[in-house]
């Protein structure tokens, strides 16, 4: 996870559409609001052609690089992935293992500030509507609640840096110093599933090959290194120097926020340029 920069202003269906459903929600919402918090119940249902719609997606996957927000994985290739709502719009669990409560953050189902992309994983297998806070008591429950009183133990990743919490030993996921609020993003976004282990560990093999053929030097006259890695890979000079030339914007654009898991090789490459 990296920090996420939100374009504005807010895409055009949030704020014409959403707009005018957020109100008639908030007047169901005042006309009982015991109803909407018994169980099961779907006063406050959301429409998810308005935060699904197009442009609305169009934007995120422009804000976040095509990247999912938690594990930083380009899914569109196998899948087209979620528009994820950080605080659950339906309904949310502060405990893995409890019901859902009743009603969500009704009130944030249109609020681009809400809304992210997310892999069908990150979001639909693991995520969910978890959303535990540090002291549940603090929990805002219908949209006249202050959102500023609540601590949630997963960061909001516009406006905080997960490099706080979390960082990483070659491919493996760690809280940073023991962070409970590391711990929490691990379980929260199956951080530590073996696929995403797979997949960071190739990438961290591709990167080290990049970054040796990057340092290969293919100025004249050639040295020896340069002169066998020609013969052997049956390239011209031309040839080579672009697979040289290649590899080394490969490694220095390794680190930038557009690169798939950024997170993991700034922990591990402090040094590599970030933007
Ligand atoms: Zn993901």
């Amino acid at each position: 996870m990296i920090r996420i920069t939100k374009s504005q202003p807010a895409p055009a269906p949030l704020t014409t559409r959403g707009a005018r459903h957020l109100r008639q929600l908030q007047a169901i919402q005042a006309a009982d609001p015991a109803a909407c918090q018994i169980p099961g119940n779907k006063l406050l249902e959301s429409r998810d052609g308005i935060y699904n719609d197009a442009q609305v997606k169009a934007r995120l996957l422009s804000d976040q690089h095509r990247k999912c927000c938690y594990c930083e994985s380009r899914p569109t290739s196998v899948s087209y992935g979620d528009v994820e709502h950080f605080r659950p719009k339906g309904g949310y669990q502060q405990a893995r293992n409890e019901p859902l409560n009743k009603p969500g953050y009704y009130w944030l189902a249109y609020a681009w500030e809400n809304l992210y992309f997310a892999c069908h994983l990150c979001n639909q297998e693991f995520k969910g509507n978890y959303f535990p806070l540090r002291n549940p008591t603090k929990r805002a429950k219908c949209h006249t609640d202050a959102l500023a009183q609540e601590h949630p133990l997963l960061p909001d990743l516009a406006t905080e840096n997960p490099a706080r919490y979390l960082t990483f030993r070659q491919d493996a996921i760690l809280p940073k110093r023991g962070s409970l609020r590391g711990q929490a993003c691990i379980e929260a976004f199956g951080l530590d599933r073996p696929e995403l282990l797979d997949r960071r560990i190739e990438h961290l093999k591709r990167l080290t090959h990049a970054r040796i053929i990057g340092a290969i030097d293919l100025s004249l006259p050639l040295n020896a290194t340069a002169r066998q890695f020609l013969s052997e890979a049956r390239l011209s000079l031309a040839a080579g120097q672009a697979l040289v030339d290649d590899a080394r914007r490969i490694w220095q654009e390794a680190a930038l926020d557009t690169a798939e898991f950024a997170g993991m090789v700034r922990a591990s490459f402090p040094h590599l340029p970030t933007s």
